[in-house]
């Protein structure tokens, strides 16, 4: 937009109404992201299936010889690595339908509402989500939103620096919690966005057991919704509320993309 691009004072507005709100502290910044270094928890699929690399940074420069005033690395990551964006490409289900590249922007800016079921992953890892569920909390909170983000808090982000307490993994497979297929079928009828989880996929670690396997992956991107993972903070927002900022890299063809995942919550004043 340029300087004399017209604008209805509407606008204006609501834009400096924001920054106001921002300086003052009356909308706080939550950043929802993990932060990505080769330490971040990933997943670790079983045989025969493969595993993406994790992320590392491979230094270049460091204001020496290669680069005598800069600092500068490459970056390797597979797309799945950390807080991340699963785009509807991702699955089998969703083939047909939008990269992480083409999802229009607009989507990925929307209102956020939190489902709290930490105290039952607690007292359960494998506790999966199911549509009476969502409906209790909807009569206790209204409606999820249109366009939206459901964030499911389970408490596993306490996890988020400790690969194996967050996958969670033995002998019957990961112990995550997540949702039940028919809940998962349920969430893609509705109209939010998205869904993400605090856990290192939608899924539930023991999803591949489910039918269909993985089913919020299977219904979500085969509805043009997304996902995204290892979120962090939720706590800190309130049920119903905040704005979500989701942000993929735009990778052409890519499936996903580690992104930073902020809110905008409003504080009493
Ligand atoms: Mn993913």
């Amino acid at each position: 937009m340029t300087a004399d691009t017209p604008r209805s004072p509407a606008t204006l507005g609501a834009l400096d109404g924001l920054l106001t709100a921002l300086d003052s502290g009356s909308v706080e910044i939550v950043d929802l992201t993990n932060r990505l270094s080769s330490a971040t928890p990933t997943l670790r699929l079983p045989e025969p299936f493969q595993n993406l690399i994790d992320f590392s940074l491979e230094t270049v420069s460091a204001y020496d010889a290669p680069g005598p005033f800069w600092r500068h690395a490459n970056i390797h990551t597979g797309e799945h690595i950390g807080t991340h964006l699963d785009a509807p490409i991702h699955w089998v289900s969703g083939r047909d339908s939008h990269d992480v590249a083409d999802i229009p922007v607009r989507r990925l800016i929307g209102p956020a509402v939190v489902l709290d079921f930490s105290a039952e992953a607690a007292a359960d890892p494998d506790f999966l989500l199911e549509v009476g569920h969502v409906q209790a909390w909807e009569a206790e909170h209204g409606p999820l939103p249109a366009g939206g983000w459901v964030l499911y808090r389970t408490g596993w982000d306490r996890y988020a620096q400790d690969q194996e307490a967050f996958l969670n993994t033995d002998d019957t497979g990961s112990h995550t919690p997540g949702v039940s297929a028919a809940c998962a079928a349920w969430l893609a009828g509705t109209d939010i966005a998205g869904f993400g989880v605090e856990t290192v996929g939608i899924d539930a670690g023991n999803a591949a057991a489910l039918e269909p396997p993985f089913p919020v992956h299977y219904h979500l991107m085969g509805s043009d919704k997304y996902g995204i993972t290892s979120l962090q903070n939720l706590a800190q927002l309130p049920v119903r509320g905040a704005v979500v900022v989701v942000a993929p890299l735009p990778i052409v063809g890519g499936s996903g993309s580690p992104s930073r995942v902020l809110a905008l919550v409003p504080r009493g004043a």
